[in-house]
């Protein structure tokens, strides 16, 4: 096989071993920012259950207190009654302790309800907390384990960096410059096999003559679909390393 198409074949072995490396890296650290996420969500949820809370507490406040001036209303007419002539004032003061009395029950029905509301945002703030605190140590176990893991994947790759450091000058550059926009266009990577007459890039069927000089592998050949280096390798050859 031709030297440059063997050197070619290594250089996006290594770089596909390199991409691989950084997509392994970039799912672990995935892990930590989603559970983050997920904290940083939860404790938005609180704060909202909190300012939800305040709101009624500060409406709990104002009713009870109209509901007060309600019940201080109807004593004072009640008194007022003893000392009027007229029945028509007589039912004016009828009919105002009967407002206050409406007025009254109304705001005890919603005090009742705020009441209840403020139990379940209570317990809805519990259960957040709860869930979050174990979702931080949670973070804390997995930020340390991915931190491990991601040292050692950047040490193997350091190793694969060194070889393919030690490998890319030994391509002629305008070769190494259409390895490169071709990794950049077809999805990293740039040279593939050809099995029986088909690019294993693109799938598509190579035109014979095209497929029996890549078998002779003399020279580069590029698939006329996807533009992929192509190589033929023999069934039963060793994959070299
Ligand atoms: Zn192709």
């Amino acid at each position: 096989m031709n030297d440059e198409i063997s050197k070619l074949i290594d250089l996006q072995k290594l770089d596909s071993e390199i991409d691989g490396f950084d997509k392994a890296i970039h799912a672990r650290e995935q892990e930590i920012s989603d559970r983050e996420q997920s904290i940083s969500d939860k404790d938005a949820e609180i704060e909202k259950c909190r300012e939800r809370s305040a709101r009624l507490e500060q409406l709990q406040k104002d009713l009870k207190f109209e509901l007060e001036e309600a019940q201080a209303g109807i004593k004072e007419r009640q008194n007022k009654m003893m000392r009027v002539q007229t029945s028509r004032e007589h039912q004016a003061l009828l009919k105002e302790i009967e407002e206050n009395k409406r007025l009254i029950k109304s705001h005890e029905e919603r005090l009742l309800q705020i009441m209840e509301q403020q139990e379940q945002l209570e317990k809805d703030v519990a259960e957040l907390e709860n869930l979050c605190a174990g979702e931080k140590e949670l973070l804390d176990e997995e930020a340390r384990e991915v931190k491990k893991a991601v040292t050692k994947i950047n040490t193997r790759k350091k190793t694969v960096l060194k070889k393919r450091k030690a490998l890319a000058p030994e391509l002629q550059s305008n070769i190494m410059k259409r390895y490169d926009m071709l990794r950049e266009k077809r999805n990293g990577t740039a040279v593939v096999q050809a099995i029986n007459g088909v690019c294993q890039g693109c799938f598509m069927t190579i035109p014979p003559q095209q497929a029996n000089e890549i078998r002779k592998g003399d020279q580069l050949s590029f698939c006329p679909t996807c533009q992929r280096i192509l190589y033929y390798q023999p069934e039963k050859e060793s994959v070299d390393v």
